[in-house]
């Protein structure tokens, strides 16, 4: 089949990403069609009640804002240094946006994309041909009754994210035993302890795994509800070895995020909290009781094994991406972090950077094998928490520079803030 004389583009997630990509291109005229399983900014609501550490003025664009002050003049915006909640970032940016004029009837709700694959050619068939591209990109869309259909475009940018796909709680990454049994007791994702789910935690031993500022979240919430149930008690392990779990950045510019790790740190080291942290542990088995029934876990310290009976289990362990929506497209992906070749190598060589400092990629940087098929956002930095929505921003607009063959295209800086 030959390509369409306009090109179709599909994207996947209305993340803040997704959107942003939708609004770039419908700006350019582009026939855009935005796939969402969940709800508008599903992942972010998701975590709405955490803070995000970086202010406004970073997480949102030029275009956005004209977009939503073309459609309400007067909606409120907050400050470019406020730091605000992801519940206050989705009402107050995201939500209008998908509302807006250029996004009228772009957004194709409880349509999960099930699969992407090249209409007429197998994954091994024209092997880095970009001849592949005369043929569209053929996705399988189902709805939340199993309903399923074929939709077609020549472009798809893959915006999903990570957040619904938690890793394993075990040595190496892997399952610790019995954890694939009790998946679905244990909690991966950042609950809201201090509202909405208080009731499960208030008074309650939970065991915390995790070293990152996911884990430092879940830590000082659960901490603080330990000042109102004194009976709380946290068991906090980490598999690095040392005092402090929380590596801090020196001189860290974004002070939500540096209070953040000071707080979670001197909840690892007091001796006096409701904490108990243990550096250098590996978690061995989880054994669930049945919902909210409780668990027995087993984990290993160096020459000790140690065993936990807890009411609830966070495992505050990371993301990966799901890669089985584009299994039939020639997609290089990183054997490491699982992210797409090419920005996995510019990301490896800036190991140990903070993430504000990662210089964003080359436009070339977006491309796969696959023709025409882009992964951006979070789920373009594979398993790292690295990503920043500026980066995306970035992203998006240099996606655009590849798909409209206008290297010097840039809407955002085109567009008065
Ligand atoms: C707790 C937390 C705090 C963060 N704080 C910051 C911060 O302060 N500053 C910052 O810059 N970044 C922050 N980030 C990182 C990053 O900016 C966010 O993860 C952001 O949400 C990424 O946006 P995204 O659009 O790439 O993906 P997501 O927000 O994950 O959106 C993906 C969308 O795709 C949908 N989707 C998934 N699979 C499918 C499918 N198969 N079919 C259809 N739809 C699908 C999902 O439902 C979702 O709506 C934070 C991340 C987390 C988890």
């Amino acid at each position: 089949m030959q390509k369409t004389d306009s090109p179709r583009i599909a994207i996947i997630g209305a993340g803040p990403i997704g959107l942003e990509a939708a609004l770039y291109a419908r700006k350019l005229g582009y026939n855009v069609t935005v796939y969402e399983r969940g709800r508008v900014g599903e992942h972010v609501q998701r975590w709405g009640h955490v803070r995000l550490f970086s202010p406004f003025g970073m997480n949102a664009t030029s275009l956005g804002r004209a977009a939503i002050f073309a459609q309400k003049a007067r909606q409120a915006m907050p400050a470019p240094t406020d730091c605000i909640t992801g519940r206050e970032h989705f009402s107050a940016y995201l939500e209008p946006l998908a509302g807006c004029e250029l996004l009228k009837g772009a957004l194709a709700a409880d349509s999960m994309i099930v699969s992407i694959s090249r209409q007429g050619l197998l994954k091994h068939e024209m092997v880095g041909d970009s001849g592949r591209a005369q043929r569209p990109l053929r996705l399988l869309v189902r709805d939340k009754q199993g309903r399923e259909r074929v939709e077609l475009a020549e472009i798809v940018l893959d915006c999903s994210g990570t957040y619904a796909r938690h890793r394993w709680l075990g040595d190496g990454g892997g399952p610790a035993i019995g954890e694939m049994a009790s998946e679905a007791s244990i909690s991966y994702q950042l609950e809201d302890i201090l509202g909405d789910k208080a009731n499960a935690y208030a008074g309650k031993t939970v065991l915390v795994v995790g070293s990152g500022y996911s884990a430092a979240t879940t830590v000082s919430n659960l901490a603080e509800m330990a000042i109102k149930h004194p009976a709380s008690w946290v068991y906090w392990a980490v598999r690095t070895a040392g005092s402090q779990p929380i590596q801090r950045v020196a001189n860290d510019p974004l002070r939500e995020r540096d209070r953040l790790a000071v707080k979670a740190n001197n909840l690892a080291t007091r001796t006096d909290g409701n904490v108990e942290f243990h550096a250098g542990t590996v978690i061995e088995a989880v054994e669930s009781a049945g919902q909210d029934k409780g668990f027995k876990v087993t984990a290993r310290k160096p020459g000790k094994t140690i065993t936990w009976n807890v009411d609830r289990v966070v495992a505050n362990v990371g993301f990966s991406p799901d890669n089985t929506m584009y299994r039939e497209l020639q997609v290089h992906e990183c054997y490491a972090s699982l992210g797409p070749m090419k920005v996995a190598a510019g990301l490896t060589k800036q190991t140990g950077r903070d993430c504000l400092q990662v210089a964003g990629c080359r436009p070339e940087e977006l491309t796969n094998p696959e023709p025409d098929f882009y992964i951006l956002g979070s789920k373009s930095y594979g398993r790292s928490s690295q990503f920043l929505l500026k980066v995306g921003f970035d992203q998006v607009r240099d996606v655009f520079k590849l798909i409209t063959g206008k290297p010097r295209l840039d809407l955002y800086a085109d567009t008065p803030s």
